[in-house]
């Protein structure tokens, strides 16, 4: 029983986060740490210098800088 439970569980985050994820990004010019979603439609930017950190793709963004620890 138990380990059904768990199965289903994946199952359904599956299905609400597809391959979708936050990561840490340290900025490669001022090295202030933002973190930022893994898919972005829009280029995300360092709030600090404005450098670009991502860009969006047709799948997963391009990370531009420098990523130190995924959050999920
Ligand atoms: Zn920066």
């Amino acid at each position: 029983m138990e380990s059904e439970e768990i199965r289903v569980g994946e199952r359904v985050k599956e299905l609400i986060m597809p391959r979708s994820k936050f990561v840490k990004v340290t900025c490669r010019k001022c090295r202030n740490e933002q973190v930022i979603f893994n898919k972005v439609s829009t280029v995300v930017k360092c709030l600090k210098c404005q450098n670009e950190l991502a860009t969006p793709t047709g799948g997963d963004a391009e990370i531009k800088g420098k990523v130190t620890k995924s959050l999920m």
